[in-house]
């Protein structure tokens, strides 16, 4: 016996509930009468009619943009996004090297090449590094909302501008999240936006493109919705307006049901950002000064969505604790929603990104940048574990145990070692 109140050592947790902690969506009898109606109406639409055009109507006017494309996924909703902006066979793309990987992948199947650049140590890319990463065919720079906090657009619309590369968006984290007032995803010429299960705004399965540019609306529609909708939305005397029956041959619609959850989940959406806003806020205050963990900066211009709350961890501090050991006993407390980002890494530790040839002919192997090429997003990723936020005014009990099983672990980090 040590002696020690950690709960991995034989103490008492300090979260008791019972998890799991905290799931997503939210649903409540509005979305379950939403999708039991939708049923009723409609399980296919092959225009832009019914809950499809209510969502994207909504969508429109809810990020204040002239036009919106609902799709199947996020990772669609990307591709189509790329294809639609003229992105094609030789074509570079920059893209932050810590990110989820379909940021980026959706370029391989357009010929294209996702050429990665570092983050600095707050995750947002590297504007000195994307500098030096730009050729004569690169041909745009991708901002990703990394955990929902917005990154510095005003200094990538500068960037963008000064190089005159066009400037997209994955706002796949990002639902609702501000910077200066005004509402990511509609800085840059167009956006893409995941509706998954676990993202802010929740379809299950579903994505949207998000755009003020009419072009590339229609092509977005020419990539991924073909024939009927097609036909009806693309002016006749339109140069395009021929192919739209069989668009670019990809169907990546969006099923009604999965529309109809995301319409219903969208009236609740800034309630869901103010609560969490309001918890988030609360456990940035219990963890400033615990040793070992860092609170994320938010700058005053950004208001985030909260899609976790990611923590750095600095070992140092406690006596050189590593971080799996830290998290080890944090589980132990009972905190067992606290993990280490998975999929959400360096983008070149991925195979895919390594040996693009060995999937996809075409793509030669070893040219896309290697491992260790991106320190900085090598030790953001490596120092980083994250929680989640929750929103309701009930959760505060948890978490506040939440960030007491932290602070717990961290003031007792000597008898881990
Ligand atoms: C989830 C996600 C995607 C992909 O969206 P899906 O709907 O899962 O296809 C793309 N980019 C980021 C940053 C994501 O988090």
């Amino acid at each position: 016996m040590t002696g020690s109140p950690l709960a991995l050592l034989g103490g008492e947790p300090a979260v008791t509930a019972p998890g799991p902690h905290f799931t997503w969506p939210p649903i409540e009898d509005t979305d379950r009468r939403a999708v039991a109606a939708q049923l009723e109406m409609a399980v296919s639409i092959p225009d832009r009619s019914g809950i499809t055009a209510d969502l994207e109507d909504a969508l429109a006017s809810y990020l204040g943009v002239r036009h919106v494309v609902t799709t199947c996924t996020g990772t669609a909703a990307l591709h189509s996004m790329y294809a639609a902006a003229g992105i094609g066979p030789g074509d570079e793309v920059i893209v932050p090297a810590l990110t989820f990987h379909a940021t980026a992948t959706p370029l391989f199947h357009l010929g294209a090449h996702p050429v990665l650049a570092d983050v600095d140590d707050r995750g947002r890319l590297d504007l000195d590094d994307t500098a030096r990463r730009i050729t004569a065919r690169t041909k745009a720079v991708i901002a990703v909302h990394l955990w929902g906090l917005p990154e510095d657009m005003d200094a990538l619309m500068s960037f963008a501008g000064e190089h005159e590369l066009m400037l997209l968006e994955d706002g796949s984290h990002t639902h609702g999240a501000t910077w200066n007032r005004r509402m990511t995803g509609t800085f840059g010429t167009a956006s893409a936006f995941s509706l998954n299960g676990p993202k802010p705004l929740s379809a299950g399965e579903g994505g949207f493109v998000a755009t003020d540019d009419t072009e590339l609306y229609y092509r977005v529609l020419l990539h991924g919705q073909y024939n009927k909708r097609c036909r009806r939305e693309i002016p006749a005397d339109h140069p395009l307006a021929c192919f739209a029956v069989t668009g670019m041959g990809l169907k990546l619609r969006i099923h009604p049901l999965a529309a109809a959850l995301a319409h219903a989940q969208l009236t609740r959406l800034d309630g869901h950002l103010a609560g969490r806003q309001e918890i988030a806020a609360r456990m940035c205050a219990a963890l400033d000064g615990v040793p070992g963990i860092h609170v994320p900066h938010v700058p005053i211009s950004s208001r985030p969505s909260w899609y976790a709350l990611p923590l750095r961890y600095e070992p140092a501090e406690l006596g050189g604790l590593p971080l799996q050991r830290f998290l080890d006993a944090v589980h132990a407390e009972g905190a067992t929603e606290a993990d280490q980002p998975g999929s959400t890494c360096p983008l070149g530790t991925h195979p895919l990104f390594q040996a693009p040839g060995a999937l996809l002919p075409g793509y030669a192997d070893g040219q896309d940048p290697a491992v260790g090429d991106f320190p900085a997003a090598e030790y953001v990723h490596a120092t980083t574990f994250k929680l989640p936020v929750w929103h309701r005014e009930e959760d505060v009990r948890l978490a506040d145990a939440y960030t007491a099983a932290l602070a717990k672990v961290a003031s007792y980090a000597k008898d881990l070692l």
